[in-house]
């Protein structure tokens, strides 16, 4: 299984339009951050997590050039806005692409994207072609490949993070109960959101993740959603023993 990180950046990304801080204005590729999403490869089946507002930016950097699925975490702009470019993969390549999520994420897209599937709306190839699929279930396939969902608060709504045999994506959380966090035990690897270095009212900052990784003892965990409070050279030295930054474009092996 390969997993490509597309993106770590909160919701604006980093640079901040018009901000000189450090990071926003830090020569390092790693303190240039796209909105948050991941790229899974397994066997003959290559799944999404969000189309970020940066994917099409994303799937050129990365030679992405086909998907078979898309799992959504949630409905906010920064993991959905990018759906529109899916239409390159689906009239590309023929085909449909599942979509995967949970009822309220899927509800609230059917609104926002409401050309995409009114079907008195749809003119030939000017959308997308996706699937849909309401996942509210312990466990499902997308695209032949078993998936987890594990659902988290996120301020005062619940959404979705995924684990894929070892690895597991949490993104956007703020608060995780003691029934999901039992479904992330004994992973080789997770990703996980850590905002900034203060408290923030819907996710987790960078003390609050540190701490669930200390409970779940990954093998190996990776933050994501980052703002340009985190540089990532000062940040990432501060990390204990198997927690780092992630940064966009990591490849992980699993
Ligand atoms: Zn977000
Ligand atoms: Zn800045
Ligand atoms: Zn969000």
């Amino acid at each position: 299984m390969k997993v490509i990180i597309l993106g770590t950046g909160t919701s604006q990304g980093v640079p901040v339009i018009g901000c000189n801080c450090e990071t926003c204005t830090s020569a390092n590729p790693k303190d240039k951050r796209f909105r948050t999403s991941a790229y899974i490869e397994t066997g003959d089946s290559k799944l999404l997590i969000d189309t970020s507002v940066d994917f099409r930016q994303q799937m050129l950097q990365n030679n992405i050039s086909d998907i078979d699925a898309v799992l959504y975490t949630h409905h906010h702009v920064d993991h959905i806005f990018g759906m529109d470019d899916l239409r390159q993969i689906t009239q590309r390549h023929k085909k449909k692409i599942q979509i995967y999520g949970k009822k309220e994420t899927l509800d609230e897209m059917r609104i926002t994207f409401r050309y995409v599937f009114d079907k008195q709306l749809i003119r030939h190839n000017s959308v997308p072609i996706v699937g849909f699929n309401d996942r509210s279930v312990r466990k499902f396939k997308a695209a032949d490949v078993d998936v987890i969902p594990v659902e988290v608060h996120h301020g005062n709504i619940k959404i979705y993070g995924y684990r894929i045999n070892d690895f597991a994506y949490i993104t956007d959380a703020s608060a995780i109960d003691e029934k999901e966090m039992k479904k992330l035990k004994g992973l080789k690897v997770l990703i996980l959101n850590a905002l900034r270095i203060r408290p923030h009212p819907t996710h987790f900052n960078l003390q609050q993740s540190v701490e669930i990784a200390k409970i779940l003892k990954p093998e190996k965990t990776y933050f994501t959603h980052l703002t340009h409070d985190i540089l990532h050279k000062k940040i990432n030295e501060t990390l204990p023993k198997g927690i780092e930054l992630a940064y966009d474009g990591l490849e992980l092996d699993l």
